[in-house]
């Protein structure tokens, strides 16, 4: 699938984000959004943005997580593009037509866009059966016209779609928490459209449970096509979902990308510490050359191969890896390399986490099983210049 993003300058807090993703050149996109910006008024009488300047679009058949804290403004996005709050500022289109511009006045209300939303605990009605729940979006918008036998073959064929065409006649409360996942999913297929939002649909289930939902819904995506947007505050959930993630920082795109790279290449210092575990060392950039950085550091010069687009000789940064990056008892005289003391060292399950005491700096140091080092042996910690990455502060 084509890797579209398109980002205003002014849509990004790091314009680097956009770099390595030009222009959407091609296919139409399912979703284009340009400048939406979404106000509230806080209870002291101030309006603010909940969501500012987000322009992105998003390719057919594409899963776009959004992730980001709680209260960043997700929720938000995702209801700007159902219909369910009016945009202050910007346009959403899909597939060429315009669904709202502030601009120009345009509002098409949530019923009449060929939208479906999956709230948390997919919000099925407990009175209707599995049949009536997902004939419930033919009896309004655009579909209200369809005859008795043509709602019947819809839902059937959503319920077949989805596995569950034996269900018709149950009630919610009758069934397994991942069959009212299929239904909620039937009822957002069951219009056509092939966009579905979903809003945290699994935050309140249970972790075991949650593994298990996601890696269906996962399927069901790839095996029907449909093009998503998924909302999360759980990196993991992201990662495993995503072909694209949106990392959303208090309300403006941070960083849109693959889960690989936006693990890997974090656009800035924000993105990075919100994915991921990251060990951090401070210092001032002395040297900047094609796939080379040199940082000066409390701990000597640490030379990294990639960084934040744009950094100057003198700029303050920080020297950036993560913890199953970091090497002991490698080579002896390579770079990036210091003596140690082991301050703590635990077995986790599948991994041990070691703290190592580098004079008064920390790193942190994972490996995969059961090797506890000793507390308080002397180490030689490294970590390779391809490794580290330099991030403006
Ligand atoms: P998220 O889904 O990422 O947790 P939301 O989009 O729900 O975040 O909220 C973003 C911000 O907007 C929060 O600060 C929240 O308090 C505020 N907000 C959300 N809805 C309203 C509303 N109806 N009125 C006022 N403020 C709101
Ligand atoms: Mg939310």
């Amino acid at each position: 699938m084509a890797n579209v993003v398109s980002m205003g300058a002014d849509a990004v807090t790091a314009p680097e984000a956009a770099a390595h993703h030009p222009a959407p050149a091609g296919p139409e996109p399912a979703l284009r959004i340009r400048g939406v910006r979404k106000m509230y008024r806080r209870s002291d009488g101030e309006s603010v943005p909940a969501i500012d300047d987000t322009t992105l679009d998003i390719a057919e058949g594409e899963v776009l997580v959004l992730l980001g804290a709680s209260g960043c403004g997700k929720s938000t996005f995702l209801r700007c593009i159902a219909g369910l709050e009016k945009p202050d500022a910007g346009v959403i289109e899909s597939r060429g037509t315009i669904l709202s511009s502030a601009e120009d006045g345009i509002f098409v209300p949530p019923e009449q866009r060929d939208i479906s939303m999956i709230f948390q605990s997919y919000a099925l009605w407990p009175h209707m059966t599995v049949f009536k729940n997902v004939a419930y979006p033919l009896t309004t918008g655009h579909h209200k016209g369809l005859s008795r036998g043509e709602v019947r073959e819809r839902v059937m064929g959503a319920l077949e779609m989805v596995g569950i065409a034996h269900l018709a006649e149950q009630h919610p409360a009758q069934i397994s928490g991942g069959q009212q996942q299929r239904v909620a999913l039937a009822r957002a297929l069951v219009k056509g459209s092939g966009l579905v939002l979903f809003d945290e649909p699994l935050s309140n289930v249970d972790a075991r449970v949650r593994d298990q939902l996601r890696a269906e819904i996962r399927e069901m995506q790839q095996r029907l096509g449909f093009t998503a947007v998924y909302v999360t505050h759980d990196q993991e959930e992201a990662i495993g979902m995503a072909d694209r993630i949106a990392v959303i920082d208090h309300g403006v795109v941070a960083h849109v990308a693959t889960p690989r790279e936006v693990f890997l290449r974090p656009a800035n210092l924000r993105v990075a510490r919100f994915i991921g575990k990251l060990n951090e060392v401070e210092g001032t950039v002395t040297g900047v050359e094609e796939g080379r950085i040199t940082v000066a550091t409390a701990l000597g010069e640490i030379e990294a191969a990639t960084g934040q687009d744009g950094l100057r000789t003198g700029q303050e940064v920080v020297a950036v890896w993560r913890p199953d990056r970091t090497v002991l008892n490698g080579a002896a005289d390579g770079e990036n390399c210091w003596p140690g003391k082991v301050r703590t060292s635990e077995f986790y399950g599948s991994f041990t986490d070691s703290r190592i005491d580098l004079g008064d700096h920390e790193v942190m140091h994972w490996t995969t099983g059961d090797l506890p080092l000793e507390t308080g042996g002397s180490v030689r910690l490294s970590v390779a210049p391809s490794d580290v990455r330099v991030l403006a502060q």
